[in-house]
């Protein structure tokens, strides 16, 4: 069986990943599969507890960006084919409120699902980013988000 994390993956918090490895757990049904006041693994508060997802800050956001959440599915899904209606809806009321709630200007959405040698992700779990840097400005640079591998040249 394929390990539930991919450490070559992980950018950082290397002791976190050997950890999660270590439990042979997959993190995210560990930490939010239910309800929790406090995670396992993960190290920062919940910003929305839904029924399908739990929306937090990333651990480990990407450089530069003012904003890194993670949007985490409650249940182990690794397919969009096992997404239900409900769960697409209630992500869609989640994200109405927080573009209000924290005043967003724009945004970007990194979906992550399946085999992690394909998404550049350590896990397999559907969970989706999403990042706001700065606003384009003469001293600005882009703003770089792992999506995956490609051949070298
Ligand atoms: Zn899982």
């Amino acid at each position: 069986m394929k390990p539930l994390v991919n450490i070559s993956h992980a950018r950082e918090k290397k002791d976190v990943y050997e950890k999660i490895i270590k439990d042979e757990a997959c993190p995210f049904c560990v930490d939010f599969s239910k309800k929790r006041e406090s995670f396992v693994y993960h190290n920062k508060p919940a910003l929305v507890q839904g029924k399908h997802w739990v929306v937090t800050e990333n651990f480990n956001p990407y450089k530069g960006a003012k904003h890194h959440l993670m949007f985490v599915h409650r249940r182990h899904i690794v397919s969009f084919t096992e997404l239900t209606p409900a769960a697409l809806k209630e992500f869609l009321d989640i994200t109405k409120k927080l573009e209000k709630d924290l005043s967003l200007p724009a945004g970007v959405f990194l979906f992550r699902f399946g085999d992690t040698d394909y998404t550049g992700g350590s896990v397999s779990h559907l969970h989706a980013h999403y990042v706001l840097g700065t606003k384009k400005r003469k001293d600005s640079e882009p703003l770089l988000l792992y999506a995956g591998y490609k051949t070298k040249k």
